[in-house]
């Protein structure tokens, strides 16, 4: 089963959220069951690239499309790595999908359509590169476009065509541009409409994927049934439900070869479900860090993620006084909303030895803040899996989650045995209650070390859901007649 992953990001050379990491561990642990995986991204400007280059192919230029080159690059321990390289598209500041100020490319539609068209390339018998995939996996809007051009590539030609499976890992990013692009961006006149690539008057990546992918997937199965409803939906709602047979929800898994307290080369004092009294000398390193005033007997919140509405951040930011007035401390990490960032740089200021914001991209200060901090904050609005209510849990820091999406899916209270706290919704009461709650559990060293144990013991791991990602590939190709081995 040869499979292409195509991706706009993948940790370490380029993250910018859950993708990154998800791009990082999915193919090696498809690779580990026995398929054949290339992962395909853009050659970004500032990647830091680890590997070998060992071939490079020309794409010549294509109608409107310009000249790229495809690098194969050898990784040890990881499946070979594909970058499309197209300075004049890929080679800019920013992240990959905007500039520095946050301002989305104004030619993603093109960038993007690049990487679709060469992902979708690489399933036909026109691959440049002597490899073909017998599925092509896309992941997100920035791949969306990809089904849509293995289905034109279908129509045309009689030639095996890979089959296509795109993964929503959040389904309010949907990649819209002008439905003018659609002529240079070569799709075809008969997709371009309400059945195919339209919503609202413009062209949406994500809608092209959604309609024209053999499967779709979305990262935690309560997720794949939220986004059937209007109130979850994005507008797609209908979409989804029509297309509800091909529609599944796997559970990402935790690269434990990341995130393990007992290995983190980041921390500073590695700990296991045996050891956890040193996870103390992690909360002692991370309140000198982070200048919090050196109290082992107060509990320590941390939260690291996008600034955001989505995140629930606004709820974590009106309930900083109170819980410094509960006797708390809190760390944050991130960056994203200029109003979020300024009201929890407030509130820094007004507590200054209890609370620490650092804005910014970090990922050694999100390990130590995974390991030192006594509680996780995760009180998303929704949360299509969710990765660090996963890593917390396993580093025995227990998280506080609304009951939505992935968080549902991987956490469940104290109350009924589990290593977290379940808000009853995504409200300020809410978020106050479950925060006292864990408080007041923290002040009982027994019942927490049960809690924090209950986390650790899960079973996080990709095996899993690489297996529930093979049966989906094998399921559509064979729908294709493709008839492949495992
Ligand atoms: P999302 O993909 O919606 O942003 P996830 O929880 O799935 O959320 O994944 C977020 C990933 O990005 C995690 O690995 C988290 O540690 C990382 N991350 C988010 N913000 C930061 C930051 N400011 N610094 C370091 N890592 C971050």
């Amino acid at each position: 089963m040869n499979v292409l992953f195509a991706t706009p990001e993948c940790a370490p050379f380029v993250k910018t959220g859950g993708l990154g990491d998800v791009s990082a561990a999915l193919p090696p642990a498809l690779a580990r069951l026995g398929a054949d995986v290339r992962v395909l991204m853009p050659a970004y400007g500032d990647m830091r690239l680890a590997g070998e280059l060992v071939a490079t192919w020309s794409l010549p230029a294509a109608g409107d499309w310009p000249a790229a080159q495809l690098l194969q690059v050898h990784r040890s321990g990881s499946p070979a790595l594909l970058l499309l390289s197209c300075p004049g598209l890929y080679a800019r500041g920013g992240s990959p999908y905007g500039d520095a100020g946050g301002q989305d490319f104004a030619d993603n539609a093109r960038r993007f359509g690049l990487l679709s068209r060469v992902a979708a390339l690489l399933g036909t018998t026109a691959s440049p590169c002597g490899w073909r995939a017998d599925v092509v996996h896309a992941n997100d809007w920035p791949c969306g476009l990809a089904p849509l051009f293995l289905r034109q590539a279908r129509e045309a030609t009689g030639a095996p065509v890979a089959a296509g499976v795109l993964t929503v890992h959040n389904l309010a990013f949907q990649g819209l541009f002008p439905l003018a692009a659609c002529e240079a961006l070569g799709v075809a006149p008969a997709h371009r409409g309400i059945d195919g690539l339209e919503f609202w008057g413009q062209g949406s990546m994500l809608k092209a994927g959604l309609q024209f992918a053999d499967a779709i997937t979305t990262v935690s199965p309560r997720y794949a049934h939220e986004i059937q409803t209007e109130a979850e939906g994005f507008g797609l709602d209908g979409v989804l439900r029509a297309q509800a047979p091909r529609l599944q929800g796997i559970l990402n898994g935790i690269d434990t070869a990341v995130w393990d307290p007992a290995t983190d080369a980041l921390i500073t004092e590695r700990y296991g479900i045996g050891r956890l009294e040193a996870k103390a000398v992690n909360k002692t390193a991370l309140q000198a860090a982070c200048g919090l005033a050196p109290r082992r007997d107060r509990p320590l919140f941390g939260h690291v993620g996008r600034l955001t509405g989505q995140k629930g951040v606004d709820l974590i930011a009106a309930g900083a006084d109170a819980l410094v007035r509960g006797g708390a401390q809190l760390v944050v990490l991130g960056s994203g909303e200029p109003a979020l960032q300024a009201a929890l740089s407030e509130a820094a200021a007004r507590h200054p030895t209890h609370i620490h914001v650092h804005l910014g991209f970090d990922e050694t200060l999100a390990h130590q803040i995974v390991a030192g901090a006594d509680a996780f904050l995760m009180p998303s609005r929704f949360e299509p899996c969710g990765l660090t209510q996963m890593y917390s849990q396993a580093y025995g820091t227990p998280p506080v989650v609304t009951p939505v999406g992935g968080l549902a899916d991987t956490v469940t209270d104290a109350l009924s045995g589990g290593g977290g706290f379940v808000m009853a919704g995504a409200t300020q009461q809410a978020f106050d209650d479950a925060v006292a709650r864990a408080l007041s559990l923290w002040a009982q060293p027994r019942r927490w070390r049960a809690i924090q144990r209950a986390g650790m013991a899960r079973d996080f791991g990709w095996d899993a859901p690489a297996r529930a990602y093979l049966d989906v590939y094998q399921r559509v190709a064979q729908e294709m007649g493709m008839g492949l081995a495992p």
